[in-house]
């Protein structure tokens, strides 16, 4: 869901992303604050002092959340769980760890920080306020309009992400404390996974109650964030099944190994015809002997205009080998799993001494995984 966004740059080692759907955000949050907010609160406000109130609000609300966001990822790479980027979205902000904490006092203390975080930051910002509010200047005035709203929305952040169902932070917490009970991380997940969905289908409805009620902004919104913690829920319960059933086993254990390589010079349309609508196969090494040159998928088809196929070569639309992912033959298969998710990509090739000997796909995967389920194994 949150692929991709606007790099803005590095801190502690990590990438920092704004996602599309959070431009939309900022700009809903701004205006509500400058439009709506700020002149039902500061009705003397001109309208500059309003937009700038409103446009340093949002930035700062937005650093608090990613302040909260980088404490967890701190804390993380700490505990040697390396975090590879942080992205903003609609809903707040979200980190790519890359693997699940050892042990369960690493998944406490990563997730109860960001929390915590929170209620500091908003106690700072409400310090400031009741430092201020009885100064009677404009400036004093306009401060205290600013930090007034930011502390009483991160004191409710950190509430909010107390809350016990996964993949909140207090989930996660709740998670850690069942984890640590019974020693048994499946098991933790799943009840932690299980109150998630819980806690978002009591959003969802009472959204549905305030849209009937004729709240139907908060209604949308409450609505919203049910939904995506209900299937937020659901999916990391079913990642975590799926990482235990790849645990101990490598690349070449699923990987298709009959690859069809086809000439540098063979023609788009000599390749959809010849190979890919008779055969089913979705992806082609291109090489020449036994020198690979780069890796022919369909989705590399899809990117040439049809009119060009006549024309253009396999050579001319691949992806090239040095950027290509590829995996060893004895690559883990949740590392290859995780390396299709960040890559976005649906399979992967499988090379041994600069040689490509089997393509990993997700289909694959979803096979292995499906048939060991089926057998209960
Ligand atoms: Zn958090």
């Amino acid at each position: 869901m949150l692929r991709g966004g606007i790099p803005i740059g590095k801190a502690f080692g990590i990438q920092l992303r704004l996602h599309y759907s959070w431009f939309f955000i900022f700009a809903l949050i701004t205006f509500a604050l400058a439009g709506v907010y700020f002149p039902d609160t500061y009705p003397t406000w001109s309208l500059s002092a309003r937009i700038a109130a409103g446009l340093i609000t949002s930035v700062l609300f937005f650093a608090s959340v990613l302040v909260h966001e980088l404490m967890h990822s701190i804390v993380s790479q700490r505990q040697g769980v390396p975090v590879q980027s942080i992205t903003l979205f609609f809903l707040g902000g979200v980190s790519q760890i890359t693997s699940e904490p050892k042990q369960p006092a690493d998944e406490f203390r990563m997730a109860i920080i960001g929390p915590l975080t929170s209620l500091v930051i908003g106690g700072i910002f409400l310090g400031i306020y009741f430092q201020l509010r009885n100064v009677d200047t404009f400036a004093a005035q306009f401060v205290t309009g600013i930090v007034q709203w930011l502390g009483i929305i991160n004191l409710f952040l950190g509430v909010f992400n107390l809350i016990p169902g996964f993949p909140l932070d207090g989930g996660r917490v709740l998670r850690s404390l069942i984890w640590w009970r019974t020693r048994n991380l499946t098991r933790a997940t799943r009840i932690a996974s299980n109150v998630g969905r819980v806690v978002g289908f009591i959003f969802i409805f009472v959204g549905i109650y305030f849209i009937f009620t004729g709240n139907w902004l908060n209604g949308i919104w409450l609505a919203l964030i049910g939904w995506f913690l209900e299937s937020a829920a659901v999916g990391s319960y079913r990642q975590l099944l799926m990482q235990e059933m790849l645990k101990g086993h490598v690349a070449s254990e699923v990987m298709s190994g009959d690859c069809v390589v086809v000439p540098p010079d063979m023609t788009i349309d000599h390749l959809v015809n010849g190979n890919i609508l008779n055969s089913g196969r979705r992806c082609f090494p291109v090489g020449s002997g036994s020198e690979i040159m780069g890796l022919m998928t369909l989705h590399n088809v899809k990117e040439v205009p049809r009119d060009q196929w006549t024309t253009e070569t396999v050579k001319e639309a691949m992806t090239p080998f040095d950027k290509l992912k590829w995996v060893r033959p004895d690559e883990e298969l949740s590392s290859v799993l995780r390396i299709l998710s960040e890559n976005n990509i649906n399979q992967v090739p499988v090379v041994q001494d600069s040689k490509i000997i089997g393509m990993v796909s997700r289909e694959n995967l979803l096979n292995f995984v499906h048939v060991r389920s089926r057998l209960g194994m």
